[in-house]
């Protein structure tokens, strides 16, 4: 496909799968419509990757479906000065979309493949502000706290105790909590607590490591 076609197919993806569902923030319609997410698929997928679903990215895993990403997106409100955590770098497509609209961005990424491939994409593509790390994302990235945001993009039986620690006040966390179907999460650090707002039904893979420990 020719860059102008990659281009028409992302928008159409923009205005039938993520405007018409109710996603409205202009600054993340703006991001989903820059970001190449055919860039960021295995290239025997790359002519669905503006249709309306997950793909395979390899180790079993998947990118997330563009309205998700882009819902996930605005329920963390970011913010132009903010620092934000990702749990789940996968093929890095979120942390791409994230990148313009912060000043910067960690994201963890629990499988070596995956993070060394996303690592290299994000750089090749110019994404200068997002640093990937190969770890178990359960605890957080401690030297970088505390964060305005942090985005979940596996799923976790519960919230990680030493992620809600690493939330500044005011900070939003976003995370699908539980184990085959999850409900989506939106927890806001407040001065004296935390508060739980529940989103939509939706289904990642889940968060493997300390997580399932109990
Ligand atoms: N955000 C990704 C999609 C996430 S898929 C994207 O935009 O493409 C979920 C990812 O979470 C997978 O790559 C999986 O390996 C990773 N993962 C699972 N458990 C993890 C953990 N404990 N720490 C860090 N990453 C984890």
């Amino acid at each position: 496909m020719r860059i102008e076609d990659w281009a028409a197919a992302r928008q159409r993806m923009v205005e039938r799968q993520i405007l018409s569902r109710g996603v409205a923030d202009r600054r993340v319609l703006d991001a989903l419509s820059a970001v190449e997410r055919h860039r960021f698929v295995p290239v025997d997928v790359r002519d669905l990757a503006y249709t309306d679903q997950p793909l395979p990215i390899g180790d079993g895993q998947t990118i997330s479906q563009p309205y998700i990403v882009a819902l996930m997106t605005e329920l963390l409100d970011p913010q132009p000065g903010d620092t934000l955590l990702e749990i789940g770098t996968g093929s890095g497509y979120q942390a791409a979309v994230l990148s313009s609209l912060v000043a910067q961005v960690y994201s963890i990424e629990i499988l070596e493949p995956l993070a060394e491939e996303a690592r290299a994409r994000l750089e090749e593509l110019g994404y200068r502000n997002v640093t990937v790390r190969c770890a178990d994302g359960y605890r957080g990235w401690p030297e970088h706290a505390p964060f305005d945001g942090i985005v979940v993009t596996a799923a976790p039986p519960s919230v990680p105790q030493p992620l809600l620690e690493q939330l500044a006040v005011g900070g939003r966390m976003v995370v699908p909590v539980g184990d085959a179907f999850q409900e989506l999460q939106v927890i806001v650090r407040e001065d004296s607590g935390f508060t739980v707002r529940r989103s939509i039904a939706v289904r990642f893979v889940p968060m493997v490591g300390e997580a399932q420990q109990g």
